[in-house]
């Protein structure tokens, strides 16, 4: 790559990633001083915070969540961002338990889960649709993109699915210790298929509108005119288990919606009016790195996302926390 592109942008950080964990990384390090820009490849923000719409007429608007369903609280220092988030109208309780009453909230967006990306990143210099080619390093990192702007920091953090950093480190021809590789090289995810389906009709899902199922191929539905998130369309989404997402991934929409539909068929009592299917590659991790991100000795380089904790949203901010305090380390802010 030539720097002499008079298109460079320059941070002291780049994230890869406008998801969770880059957004918690970004707002820790914007927080103390130091200079970050976050790249996504997507149009949107979020990442696996996915809030989708299909419309259908004027008046019939169905609001999905298609990514993360809901979040619940472990561990005290995920609570104080949760607390933020509460305070400012971005999520609210939706429920204490599906079927059962625990007493442990489970809570989800207002206006559907990606509200939770799109307030973290009101402050942030977020640059989405760009999507990461390769970079160098030499004194300062310089990241290639799909586009011809190309942005240079001294810090990359990747937040991106394991098998995505991977590849991305290896057009980079950048190697890893091999005690390291060998350890990523096993972390390995499910993959999710999810149906977003508009209906006619109230659906029959027992409030408070979310059941998990312990079925071949369904694994969870959601109501999500119940939840609250789409009060002009009876949406409902409809998760696929592992098994039938790898053995469909392939298959046409219609076959895969026909397939679920009818699965569901005792909870939903009404005609699908439209719909869209989402394929999650990466849906949730099934083995785990053994630390809380991954810090490189040899080059100003950081990794961190669910697979470094666990497969959910705390997981993931507890990774970007750990991994937004390793980075200011590196920058001797304290
Ligand atoms: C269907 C589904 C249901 C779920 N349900 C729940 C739930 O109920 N509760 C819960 O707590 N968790 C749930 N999860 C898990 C939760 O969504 C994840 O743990 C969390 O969102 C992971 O975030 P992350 O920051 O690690 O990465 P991701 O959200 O996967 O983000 C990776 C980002 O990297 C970007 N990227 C990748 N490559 C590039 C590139 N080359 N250039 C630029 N950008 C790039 C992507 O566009 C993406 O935005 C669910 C997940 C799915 C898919």
């Amino acid at each position: 790559m030539s720097s002499s592109n008079p298109q460079i942008i320059n941070s002291d950080c780049i994230v890869i990633g406008g998801n969770i964990t880059g957004l918690i990384i970004a707002t820790i390090l914007q927080r103390r001083g130091i200079k970050v820009t976050l790249l996504d490849q997507c149009r949107d923000i979020g990442g696996r915070l996915a809030t989708r719409r299909i419309s259908q007429e004027k008046s019939i608007e169905g609001v999905f969540d298609s990514g993360i369903q809901y979040l619940s609280v472990k561990n005290p220092q995920f609570q104080v961002w949760v607390d933020d988030w509460l305070k400012h109208k971005v999520i609210k309780e939706w429920c204490q338990g599906f079927g059962e009453v625990d007493g442990k909230p489970r809570y989800c967006g207002i206006n559907g889960m990606s509200e939770i990306a799109k307030y973290l990143a009101k402050n942030l210099d977020v640059h989405t649709s760009t999507k990461i080619i390769e970079f160098s390093y030499e004194k300062k990192w310089l990241i290639g993109t799909q586009s011809e702007r190309q942005y240079q920091g001294d810090m990359l953090a990747m937040t991106s699915p394991i098998p995505e950093s991977l590849s991305l480190l290896d057009a980079s021809f950048i190697p890893l210790p091999l005690e390291i590789r060998f350890s990523l090289e096993q972390i390995e995810y499910d993959s999710c298929i999810v149906v977003l389906a508009l209906l006619e009709k109230p659906s029959n899902i027992p409030a408070p509108g979310g059941i998990s199922l312990e079925d071949d191929s369904l694994v969870w539905l959601a109501d999500n005119h119940q939840k609250g998130i789409s009060p002009d369309g009876y949406a409902i989404t409809l998760l696929a288990t592992p098994k039938f997402s790898d053995y469909y991934w392939d298959s046409d929409d219609v076959e895969i919606v026909y397939k679920l539909v009818t699965a569901a068929a005792d909870y939903l009592d009404s005609p699908v009016i439209k719909y869209q299917v989402h394929r999650w590659r990466y849906s949730s991790p099934k083995t785990f790195y053994n630390e809380s991100c991954l810090g490189l000795l040899e080059l100003p380089l950081v990794m961190a996302g669910d697979a470094f904790v666990d497969p959910t949203l705390e997981g993931s901010v507890m990774s970007g926390m750990a991994a937004g305090e390793l980075i200011c380390q590196r920058f001797r802010v304290y």
